[in-house]
């Protein structure tokens, strides 16, 4: 039996050989950055800014938004904290950047997008964060949500520059910018796969739709696929791949996504303790058979179940 509250995150991630794997939190606000700290997280892996302003009808100013973006910071000085420009859209409306009456919100003008229809929001984050950053000692990086080309990323990464931010990145959570990885991060300096989206886009399954939860698996051989072949493209470029969805707190896939070519979870952080008590286990050489084991399945509950039976002594 498994006793979850025995285990504690000593605040370093690796493989039984060694291998550092970053263990990171995913926060949304200052009482979230607490429990990073306590539970050891090495630093934030993803930071929802929307999180700060949600249901607002108008843009936060200046002022308080670098405050916002502080307060979270602060917690973290010398460590890396990821932050996800406004995430605006479908199951987070942010009135003062999308638009009301779209027949598909979750594919519409939403994330990165919103940038071509509000410029301006975008560049006054940009230079909250900017702000921010230059007041904290913490490492900031920048990352963008729904980015789906090359192209895109380019123009994410040439705005991040023209505010100093020189560490930018995106997420990969639609399976085009999936397919093509090797392009994207071309001009990405990282990537962080968004599962819960890259699994809905995949699946064509509504990410809050219960009913459904069969699909939206991240077990799902075509949703590993694409994290391999994210990873593959990252490799070309030399430029570290992360997970930042629900899916880096699946303690028996964390072996399977290290197999696959990632470098970095984040996760809700009372997820930590249980994710580094099994990579701390299992090999580098075992990830990868672990990621070939998994893909070799038919289908998501088959591959679950192969990798469990295979590393169940140290779950
Ligand atoms: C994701 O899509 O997996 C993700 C991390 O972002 P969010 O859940 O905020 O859409
Ligand atoms: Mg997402």
């Amino acid at each position: 039996q498994k006793v979850t509250s025995r285990r504690r995150f000593d605040g370093t991630g690796r493989t039984a050989d060694g291998t550092r794997v970053e263990l990171l939190a995913n926060v949304a606000d200052p009482a979230g950055a607490q429990a990073a700290i306590e539970a050891s997280a090495e630093g934030v892996g993803l930071f929802r800014t929307e999180f700060c302003f949600l249901g607002r009808s108008a843009e936060p100013g200046m002022s308080e938004q670098v405050a916002a973006y502080r307060q979270v910071l602060s917690a973290f000085p010398g460590r890396k904290v990821v932050v996800r420009t406004l995430d605006a859209g479908a199951d987070k409306p942010l009135p003062f950047v999308t638009s009301d009456g779209e027949p598909n919100p979750a594919l519409g003008v939403r994330g990165l997008r919103t940038a071509s229809s509000r410029p301006g929001v975008l560049d006054r984050q940009l230079q909250a964060i900017a702000r921010a950053a230059e007041a904290e000692n913490a490492e900031v990086w920048v990352m963008a949500p729904m980015v789906s080309t090359a192209e895109e990323t380019a123009e994410f990464v040439a705005a991040c520059a023209r505010h100093g931010l020189d560490t930018a990145g995106v997420m990969i959570e639609v399976p085009a910018a999936a397919l093509r990885s090797s392009a994207v991060f071309a001009h990405a300096a990282f990537g962080s796969l968004g599962t819960n989206d890259l699994i809905q886009y995949t699946m064509a399954a509504d990410r809050v739709l219960g009913e459904l939860a069969a699909l939206s698996s991240p077990w799902q051989p075509a949703v590993l696929e694409l994290v391999r072949t994210t990873c593959r493209g990252a490799a070309e470029h030399d430029r570290p791949v992360g997970v930042c969805g629900e899916a880096a707190a699946d303690a028996t896939l964390a072996p399977v996504l290290v197999g696959l070519g990632v470098r970095s979870l984040s996760m809700t952080p009372r997820a930590l303790a249980d994710v580094a008590a099994v990579l701390g286990r299992v090999s580098d050489a075992e990830c990868v058979e672990l990621a070939e084991l998994a893909l070799g399945q038919d289908d998501p509950i088959a591959a679950r179940q192969a990798v469990r039976d295979r590393i169940r002594p140290v779950l």
